[in-house]
């Protein structure tokens, strides 16, 4: 297929990122090819890090070669580009030789993501710009956005892995609305499985055999950040969630699991701002109290929301919030 032809191809097919953000592929990739600039980057950003996630994992454990011509393909698209693997060092370690195998001498660098601090907002698409550039894994303002102004001040495009094997398939004509889920949890049959992205959480669960016999909770969107939902609410399709994790409701204890997000959370972020950092330290210190006040905690989350510089913060409150008012009530 003529290279000029995919971005109108990625248009049609409604492919949105896999990252979380959901941005229009082809409208993202529009963006850089007309930027006007001598260089030009691209980034496949395979540093998933949040708990209960790992279809990047599956992905580049299966099919690395589509992933590689995926990002090969917008190489072919955009001019004068070379870009990024940015991986973290556990799919380095598993998956670097094989990748390096595939991309032969392709301008493609694969580049060892840090992980002193900041673990998991490294993984934020301004975050790996700063980290390739050899400064802290700290998010940017945008705008502007790394479309017009990324990697070394130059158009970049940042994809995620999941993103870069459907523009692959895109491009065979293979692809089908299908996205990749990770299931995990108390559940019969934990792993990833690829499947319609129009399906509801109850569809997912059924299709996979792993509807629950028992009383449960599910948490949708990952294990750092992701929404908690009773049985009743998970008749709702979850476009662009990653993951389904499911707990046994009299097996688990509340605050333990509250215990385990604040403190990837607070490993995780940069410890940048004043309202993330403070934010969640209060909120482990209830944690460990085992007494949420009520009071103190709607002004915190207040804060963390309105005030935190980046999505890290403002999305802090997501898990905390829908389990006390759902499960700790
Ligand atoms: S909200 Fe602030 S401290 Fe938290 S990750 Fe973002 S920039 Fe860093």
């Amino acid at each position: 297929m003529p290279y000029q032809d995919i971005i109108s191809k990625l248009k049609k097919s409604g492919l949105k990122g896999r990252s979380g953000s959901s941005f229009p592929t082809g409208l993202k990739w529009e963006s850089v090819k007309n930027a006007k600039a001598k260089k030009k980057y691209i980034i496949c950003n395979a540093a998933e890090g949040e708990p209960e996630v790992f279809k990047d994992d599956f992905i580049l454990k299966n099919y690395p070669e589509k992933v590689v011509e995926g990002i090969k393909i917008a190489l072919k698209t955009i001019d004068n580009s070379s870009a990024y693997i940015y991986i973290n060092k556990n799919y380095f370690k598993k998956y670097g030789q094989k990748l390096k195998k595939i991309i032969r001498k392709l301008p493609i660098e694969i580049f060892q993501k840090k992980t002193e601090f900041g673990a998991y907002i490294g993984g934020e698409e301004t975050s790996i710009i700063e980290s390739i550039e050899g400064k802290r894994a700290e998010p940017r303002q945008k705008p502007p956005h790394p479309t017009q102004n990324g990697l070394f001040g130059f158009p970049t495009l940042v994809n995620n892995v999941e993103t870069f094997y459907y523009v692959s398939k895109i491009t065979e004509g293979k692809y089908e609305n299908t996205r990749f889920y990770s299931i995990s949890g108390e559940v019969n049959n934990k792993g990833v499985f690829e499947l319609s992205e129009d399906l509801t959480v109850k569809e997912v669960l059924e299709q996979t055999e792993n509807w629950p016999e028992f009383d449960f909770f599910a948490q949708i969107g990952g294990g750092g950040e992701g929404e908690i939902f009773l049985p009743q609410e998970l008749d709702k399709p979850i476009q662009y969630l990653a993951s389904i994790i499911i707990f046994d409701k009299k097996k688990t204890d509340p605050y333990g699991l509250m215990g385990k997000w604040v403190d990837f959370l607070m490993k995780g972020n940069c410890d940048n701002c004043a309202p993330c950092r403070e934010g969640l330290y209060r909120i482990k210190e209830m944690i460990d109290k085992k007494k949420m006040e009520k009071e103190t905690l709607d002004d915190l989350f207040l804060v963390l929301e309105e005030t935190s510089f980046c999505p890290l913060g403002k999305g802090s409150t997501i898990p905390f919030k829908s389990l006390i008012d759902k499960i700790l009530k």
